[in-house]
């Protein structure tokens, strides 16, 4: 007992640091967004997440944007928890049988103008689970999606230049 005790005293924290971001793209991307989302909305641009049945990968990439090494409200991007204080609806996994309800309704509750983003290979057509009985398909089976950002998952640096290209999109 007292060997392991002083064991654990001694070893390394079981913590180990984060990977860490490209810095450069992170900052040219993030500061690039800043710029549309101050020029556009005079204020942050506010993203309702929408898991339409996704394995979870891509929320993990998600949330990595709102962690201290990515900290995106630095760049005017806010996370809210309800679809009425929204101007995107970001949506990920395949869309299953069980959230397409869910998902329209939140799309009928963000109030105009709003936009779509589909995340990830399973946003697109379903990804891996394409084919399921589960499934109803991609996210443009019920809603008009205005950009679909690829990958299984799409890191958060992706996420961001995502949205920047919706931004342009929009602004022209
Ligand atoms: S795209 Fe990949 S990570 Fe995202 S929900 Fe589908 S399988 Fe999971």
């Amino acid at each position: 007992m007292r060997t392991l005790l002083l064991k654990s005293l001694f070893a390394k924290p079981a913590a180990i640091d984060g990977p860490a971001p490209a810095d450069a793209a992170l900052e040219e991307v993030g500061r690039a967004l800043e710029a549309r989302v101050r020029r556009l909305y005079g204020r942050s641009l506010t993203i309702r997440e929408v898991d339409a049945g996704s394995c979870n990968g891509c929320e993990l990439e998600i949330h990595a944007l709102n962690n201290p090494v990515y900290d995106v409200e630095r760049f005017g991007v806010r996370f809210v928890a309800s679809p009425r204080h929204a101007d995107v609806l970001l949506v990920t996994g395949p869309l299953t049988k069980n959230m397409r309800e869910g998902l329209l309704r939140t799309y009928n509750a963000t109030p105009d103008p709003k936009w779509v983003v589909a995340v990830g290979d399973c946003g697109r057509d379903g990804g891996c689970f394409a084919g399921s009985p589960a499934c109803v398909g991609g996210v443009s089976a019920v809603l008009p999606v205005d950009l679909h950002i690829p990958g299984c998952p799409p890191t958060p640096v992706a996420l961001l230049g995502g949205l920047l290209a919706l931004l342009e999109t929009v602004s022209g």
